[in-house]
């Protein structure tokens, strides 16, 4: 392992991988990548379906073909795999572990890329039994990779992101059928027709307004599942016998590396708050990918790295517009969050990925922008969906004279 990096990548996701890319072909040759997994790749590595690679390699790829594609373009030599960051201290001081020990590292620069994480059933506060086979996508994905088979045949998904429909496809990958989606909305958070071809190709129903409020073991067998009660907005109960759960979605940034930092989060993620050119509010510290919101597409996140790579490659030369003052952009009402979620000035408004927003419900209406308390741009009038990226191109007011950005939305019938 390289013991004295420049720069030390966190995480070898599609967004940590493409930093070490670019810091590579940018000329910075002393990189260090990490990741707590035996195999660089991230996520994708295990997500079997043919939905990655079409935005930036153009092409339709499985999951671990991307990954490998990825791999293949960073210089193995940079890669210290099944290592760990268990600490970040101040000054950038990085705690590693691994089977060979701990060792503390100082990087001039240090990359967060460590990615998202799913709400498990404790964290949910799912009451009833605790029978085998209650699982997150990440979970179900990990076992399918192994090529163990699956130990239950009639699993119920809970959720409709489009992480949800991944684990239909991977389930339906391993011959087994899902009896029910569960989504407490009144359409699916992922893009129609996903619905349809839930219902119609894979011949799974969607049950709309109904939560999961309990899951049953068989009366003679604690550790077998019988069935999961729902109940639907007019309060019927109703017991779905099956023999799994998955819990999909619901995601949040992995950044539990950020400690008790309030000024290093985002109030509205709770992951890192980034600037325009991905960085935190301490010298030499960045992040990019999913860690910074839940939850983008590979491609995506990809972007993001490389463009991180680029800002962290411009620092160490001395070129990027380093700027002065952040200028944070809080959101209001049906805004939950934007990236970045600060500005820095001096220096350009906003980078290659402008300003991507998400939204607590759906409505429509007009995002405006104030700029200490008074409004200074206004969106064309559009339909907002949740769980959607929705990129915007606002006009800025001489930032070098605000304190505070607002980023809101005007509702219309
Ligand atoms: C189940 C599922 C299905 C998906 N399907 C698709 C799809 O079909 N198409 C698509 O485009 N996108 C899909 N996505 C989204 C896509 O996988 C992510 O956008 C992408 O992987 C994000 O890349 P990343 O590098 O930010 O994070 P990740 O891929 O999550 O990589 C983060 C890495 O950081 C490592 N790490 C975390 N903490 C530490 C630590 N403390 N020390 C060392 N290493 C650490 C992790 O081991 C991991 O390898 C899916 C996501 C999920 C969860």
């Amino acid at each position: 392992m390289n013991r004295e990096p420049e720069v030390l990548v966190v995480g070898a996701g599609p967004a940590g991988l493409s930093a070490a890319r670019e810091l590579a072909r940018l000329g910075i040759d002393n990189i260090l990548v990490v990741d707590r997994e035996t195999e660089a790749g991230g996520i994708p590595r295990f997500c079997p379906h043919p939905t990655f690679g079409l935005a930036d390699f153009y092409r339709p790829m499985s999951g671990p073909a991307y990954a490998a594609r990825l791999r293949s373009m960073v210089d193995p030599a940079m890669i210290s795999n099944a290592t760990t960051v268990t600490a970040l201290g101040p000054g950038l001081e990085t705690t590693l572990s691994s089977e060979r020990g701990e060792i503390v590292l100082r990087p001039k620069s240090l990359l967060l890329a460590t990615g998202i994480r799913e709400t498990p059933r404790a964290a949910r506060l799912v009451s009833g039994d605790r029978p085998r086979n209650i699982l997150t996508t990440g979970a179900l994905q990990r076992v399918l990779s192994e090529g163990k088979g699956l130990p239950f045949r009639r699993p119920l998904i809970v959720g409709t992101e489009l992480v949800s429909f991944s684990a239909l496809l991977s389930l339906r990958e391993a011959g087994v059928r899902a009896v029910a989606m569960i989504e407490p909305g009144e359409r699916i958070v992922a893009r129609r027709p996903a619905d349809l071809f839930a219902r119609a190709v894979l011949g799974t129903p969607i049950r709309y307004r109904s939560h999961v409020i309990r899951i049953n073991a068989t009366p003679h067998d604690a550790g077998r599942m019988a069935s999961v009660t729902i109940d639907d907005a007019s309060g019927r109960s109703e017991d779905v016998a099956c023999d799994a759960v998955i819990f999909t979605g619901c995601f949040t940034p992995e950044a539990s590396l950020l400690g008790r930092r309030p000024d290093l989060r985002d109030a509205g993620t709770r992951g890192p708050a980034v600037d325009q050119f991905w960085r935190l509010a301490e010298p030499g510290f960045y992040a990019a990918g999913n860690v910074l919101r839940p939850v983008e597409t590979a491609a995506w996140s990809a972007r993001e790295g490389a463009l991180a790579g680029q800002a962290i490659a411009d620092d160490h030369s001395g070129g990027a517009p380093l700027g002065e003052r952040r200028v944070p952009i809080r959101t209001d009402g049906l805004v939950a969050f934007s990236t970045p979620s600060c500005l820095t000035v001096p220096g350009p408004a906003l980078g290659p990925l402008r300003l991507a927003v998400r939204v607590k419900a759906a409505a429509r209406g007009r995002f405006t922008l104030s700029a200490d308390g008074m409004i200074v741009w206004r969106s064309v009038t559009m339909k907002i969906m949740p769980e959607r990226r929705i990129v915007l191109d606002p006009k800025f007011p001489d930032l070098e004279k605000v304190g505070e950005l607002r980023m809101g939305f005007e509702a219309q019938p």
